[in-house]
């Protein structure tokens, strides 16, 4: 089958287009025959060797996928060869306390497709049958292909960590990225006033279709000073920031008292100075979050089929052009999501 493999660890030209063997799914596995694939920065953690720095080589990226069922495992008889699914990238062992309590995002054993295992940048790929879930009806392969490692993340960081509710003002920092999209649409669905931040003007109207009440451009603005402008000097509920060290204090200080950072990434850098007189005087919470539990996808899928959340905005490359895809999202200079054909 056609890939793009990583033969090793470094810049874009490390990605390489070749043909590997064809996996043969095991019991209680499934191929799916890979019609899109989308990026994440987690991608590009794994190709610099920042994340899983010893995993073995070659290894194919992609976390998010979807495609059709292509053959079964034993054990997967009652599944339909055909259908349409997209892929939960996070795969578990099943059997323990967290994986039975629902959790299984915080299983021992937990590993993300395209990070820990094969991932879906090539014609095949082979998946437990536990992480398959019916594309919604009306949504293309392309559009579902955006939908499940971001809207994950964000699900629970917006209902599961931060409890968002009604009358939280949210600040969703980033808007262009995956996971603040989703974001924005979630916390516009928990009923709360969402302030998005981004680094152009195009970006926020984006953010506002995606129903964003207020917006700042950070680049031209100190977001900080207009926070509190917009709440009357009071500051947000909740912030939602993965942008990492480079806003992690002036993130700190636009929560009202009170108030609570939740944090899933840290594009800028991890080593971020906290003023713990802030956190502390003001009685803030700084709450950690990754992935979302596997039954979250599902609960999102019926969203998407009734029409009250939407696929993010995307553009589209061919899988050949994987390591020009990378580049693109490095850059940040598109809004939403970026998702390889294949
Ligand atoms: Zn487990």
């Amino acid at each position: 089958m056609r890939a793009v493999v990583m033969r090793e660890r470094g810049g874009e030209d490390v990605l390489v287009s070749t043909r590997v063997g064809l996996p043969v799914p095991g019991p209680l596995e499934v191929r799916v025959r890979v019609r899109a694939t989308a990026l994440n920065h987690l991608d590009l953690w794994v190709r610099r060797g920042v994340a899983s720095p010893r995993l073995p080589l070659p290894h194919i990226l992609g976390s998010d996928v979807a495609g059709e069922i292509d053959a079964l495992g034993p054990g997967c008889e009652d599944l339909e060869v055909g259908a349409r699914v997209m892929l939960n990238p996070g795969v578990s062992c099943g059997h323990c306390e967290a994986c039975l309590s629902g959790r299984d995002n915080l299983c021992r054993r937990y590993r993300i497709l395209g990070e820990h295992r094969s991932g879906g940048y090539a014609d095949y790929i082979v998946v437990p049958r536990q992480n398959l879930v019916p594309i919604p009806p009306g949504l293309s392969f392309l559009e579902a292909a955006t939908v499940p490692l971001a809207s994950l993340t964000a699900w629970q960081m917006v209902f599961d960590r931060a409890d968002v509710r009604p009358w939280h003002t949210v600040l969703v920092m980033a808007a262009g990225s995956g996971v603040s999209g989703w974001a924005i649409q979630l916390c516009k669905l928990a009923g709360a006033r969402v302030i998005a931040t981004a680094g152009s003007d195009e970006k926020l109207q984006q953010a506002r279709e995606l129903g964003a009440d207020e917006v700042i451009n950070y680049r031209s603005e100190d977001y900080g000073a207009r926070v509190k402008a917009l709440t009357a000097g009071q500051g947000v509920d909740i912030a939602i920031d993965h942008t990492g060290a480079d806003n992690w204090a002036s993130s700190l200080r636009a929560l009202r008292w009170g108030g609570t950072l939740v944090t899933c990434g840290a594009t800028s850098g991890y080593e971020a100075l906290t003023p713990l007189n802030v956190v502390f005087y003001k009685q803030l919470s700084v709450l950690g979050s990754t992935m979302g539990s596997k039954a979250d996808l599902f609960k999102i899928a019926r969203l998407l089929e009734q029409g009250r959340l939407r696929p993010l905005p995307f553009e589209v490359l061919p899988l050949e052009a994987a390591a020009e895809a990378h580049a693109r999202l490095a850059s940040r200079a598109f809004f939403g999501k970026l998702v390889l054909e294949v």
